[in-house]
């Protein structure tokens, strides 16, 4: 057999001609795990050792990081380390790439500096600071959502490209405009501006286009269906000398339309492109049997879709299990026994499993069962529950009372701010050394001391001692609570804007309220203490690469493993609650597809997981999710008790749900509105998906979402 022979071994007919068909306009669409990824990727080395190509005049865009490094890997194995392949990459990566090479074309130096979320937390915090403004005003999820939202068009690239100057009286726009101006004076571009720039930069410059023209003789793109008419409006630019593009995609796994995906652009390719050639894939070769039809029976129910006929001849393998428990502790822990289970019985290894999530937060009742049961980890994309800074900074405050260490009274003295800086810290540690005591003593006996008798300081000093002698009279929720509101943390967390950090907290003090109500004997501030210290200190000493994996369905796109557990499948988490509320079919459609995605990335089982308990975000108790009922019994087997009462309650939620009708809207852009606490106000947007208006109220200034519904609303007749 012959060098490329060897390339075509393994692949079904259809992959074959995928590969092989190098020149013109050619699409795959096809479902999960059907090898669009192995073709692609096979394609890649096809055209590097059958026909010649330099890899580096191939550009192949993946759709995350990890998919791009997995991709190089693999074909670093085929074609050898000596070649380039810098360009299979994400579209950002690409556009870095561009920019690094051309960004001087509107002056700005190579050497531009990139955002990532916190740096732009940063800005807006001294935004904030130079407006005035707190997050009583706009978090900074809201600010992040717009100023996302004003780059998704280019109009603004005339204020910080072409120093046009805008004057506005709108408070979020200011904001915007602000962190425009600093981006501006540090060369800082954040992930919008990427493909922003870029795009500007070839419309601009018809040399520069061409020339980046030129070099890519191949395009090739993986997950087409998630990608952005401005992203694909650059493919498209670059493909137009060479009109050697590959897409492939499956419009059924569609997971990004809230942030622009357009499937539309995989869907009607053939019509944008007529000498185009489609080749569609049936064969999966991921899963067993019963994943595969569970996958195809839910995501059925989509309607806005075309029916793929999916077959694989993968052995039969294990049922389906969905997992009913009393509470998120049982849940977590059975998700646990299950794991060490299959590790005893099956042969397999940690790094065999993964847990996949809806909504971040589902984590930690998860992760507290790994720990407790000795089974490593590794979160994807995010941190570790205990690890979070909100987290660690509300039980330090509870390990000083507790235990006076200096570390808790490092991290707290200060948090928030209490004007106790550096010079300060020092002067308590020369006491402490001397007379070798605690940080926390040295500042206690000596308060009255010239230096150290500072407002802040005594404060500090009268919260603790108040809730060492209180502590044991209180139990530990209400003590968080407590300390979390007199110690300003909650103040400060809720100014800061960043509201995810309290939802952590809200979590945090969930937890404990569980234990609370669970453990017939109270448990005490030490034994708790004691018992998170395992999940914060620890670090399981075990290989880093065999350990079990936990992200987000959003982080697990493209990926496999042999098992898959979807924990938190319960309404209001999936389908979130945002989609419930939004009460349209398009939002919820896409999170069935989640559903599908999810299902799909197993191999051997497939496992969903949920548990009774309250849901602080509906504010309801938790049920099942709406999409398991869509599933027929005998498409898995249940575990655990799932009583006829709560599907009974679940179904009625439903129905009501459903049988509450789109409220229409009552005024239009423009309309003057008279509001019966904000007074005068004009309708500026009038968003009808989710039923809501901003409005603009003249005599605050500021702009509020109202509700279609709400009927403190009468318009005022111009
Ligand atoms: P997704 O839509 O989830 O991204 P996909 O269509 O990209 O899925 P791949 O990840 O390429 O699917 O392939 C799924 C699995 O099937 C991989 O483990 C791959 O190696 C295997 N596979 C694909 N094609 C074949 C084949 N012809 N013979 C054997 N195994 C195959
Ligand atoms: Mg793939």
């Amino acid at each position: 057999m012959n060098g490329i022979e060897r390339l075509k071994e393994n692949l079904n007919e259809q992959q074959l001609e995928a590969v092989t068909e190098t020149e013109g306009f050619v699409r795959v669409i096809a479902g999960a795990g059907s090898g669009k990824t192995k073709a692609l990727t096979q394609r890649y080395v096809y055209i590097v050792e059958a026909l010649g190509i330099n890899s580096s005049n191939i550009l192949c865009v993946t759709f995350t990081n990890k998919a791009s490094q997995e991709m190089r890997k693999r074909v670093k194995k085929l074609v050898g380390e000596n070649s380039d392949l810098s360009y299979i990459t994400t579209y950002h990566g690409f556009c870095v790439r561009v920019l690094r090479e051309d960004i001087n074309k509107i002056k700005y130096p190579k050497n531009f500096i990139i955002m990532d979320v916190e740096d732009q937390k940063t800005v807006l915090r001294q935004v904030y600071n130079e407006l005035g403004l707190t997050s009583k005003v706009f978090t900074f999820k809201q600010v992040l959502r717009y100023i996302s939202k004003q780059k998704t068009s280019q109009e603004y690239l005339q204020y910080i490209l072409e120093s046009k100057k805008k004057e506005t009286d709108n408070e979020i726009e200011k904001v915007f405009i602000r962190y425009l101006e600093k981006q501006q004076r540090n060369f800082a571009l954040d992930f919008d501006d990427l493909l922003n720039f870029a795009l500007y930069i070839f419309v601009n410059n018809p040399d520069v286009l061409e020339k980046w023209q030129k070099r890519l003789h191949y395009i090739q793109v993986d997950e087409t269906q998630d990608s952005s008419q401005k992203q694909f409006m650059l493919i498209e630019m670059l493909s137009q000398f060479h009109k050697n593009l590959f897409v492939v995609g499956d419009p059924d796994q569609t997971i990004y339309e809230w942030r622009g995906a357009k499937p539309e652009i995989l869907v009607d390719f053939d019509k944008q492109f007529t000498d185009s050639k489609t080749i569609i894939m049936n064969q999966n070769y991921r899963s067993t049997p019963n994943i595969l039809s569970l996958g195809n029976h839910i995501i059925k129910n989509n309607k806005i879709r075309v029916d793929k006929d999916m077959f694989t001849q993968n052995p039969e393998g294990v049922e389906v299990v969905h997992f009913h428990g009393e509470n998120d502790y049982e849940e977590g822990l059975w998700v646990a026994n299950e794991i060490k289970r299959l590790i005893a019985d099956e042969n397999c290894k940690h790094s065999d499993f993964a847990i996949l999530y809806r909504a971040n937060h589902i984590s930690r009742s998860i992760e507290q069962s790994l720990i407790r049961e000795n089974i490593p980890y590794s979160v994807f994309g995010g941190i570790r529950f205990f690890e979070r800074k909100e987290i660690k900074d509300v039980l330090a405050y509870l390990r000083l009372i507790e235990f006076e260490d200096d570390f808790s009274f490092l991290r707290v003295v200060n948090t928030p701010s209490r004007g106790l800086g550096k010079k300060f810290i020092e002067n308590v540690a020369k006491i402490a050394e001397k007379e070798n005591i605690s940080l926390y003593s040295a500042l206690q006996q000596n308060i009255s001391q010239k230096d150290l008798s500072r407002k802040g300081a005594i404060e500090f000093i009268e919260l603790i001692e108040k809730y060492k002698k209180a502590k044991t009279d209180l139990i530990i929720s209400d003590l968080v609570k407590e300390i979390m509101d007199e110690s300003g943390l909650s103040a400060y967390y809720r100014t800061d804007g960043d509201t995810d950090r309290l939802d952590n907290i809200k979590e945090l003090q969930n937890s404990i309220i569980l234990l609370e109500t669970q453990d017939e004997e109270q448990i005490n501030l030490t034994e708790y203490l004691q018992e998170i210290a395992l999940y914060t200190d620890m670090d399981i000493e075990d290989d880093r690469n065999d350990r079990v994996k936990l992200m987000t369905i959003h982080t697990s796109k493209g990926l496999e493993f042999p098992y898959v557990f979807l924990c938190g499948f319960t309404e209001g988490v999936i389908p979130s609650a945002m989609s419930i509320k939004e009460r349209r079919a398009k939002a919820l459609e896409e999170e069935r597809r989640l559903t599908y995605v999810a299902i799909t990335r197993a191999e051997k089982a497939f496992y969903m997981t949920e548990s009774e308990g309250f849901n602080f975000s509906t504010g309801l108790n938790k049920y099942p999710s709406r999409f398991l009922f869509e599933i027929s019994d005998n498409y898995f087997v249940r575990k655990g008790e799932l009583s006829q009462e709560i599907i009974n309650e679940a179904k009625k939620q439903l129905k009501l749900d459903a049988s509450r009708q789109l409220i229409q809207k009552k005024f239009d852009v423009g309309d003057l509105v008279n509001h019966f606490i904000w007074k005068q106000g004009k309708v500026i947007e009038v968003n009808e998906e989710k039923g809501e208006y901003q409005i603009e109220f003249i005599e605050t200034g500021k702009t509020k979402p109202i509700n279609f519904e709400f009927r403190g609303l009468t318009k005022i007749e111009k």
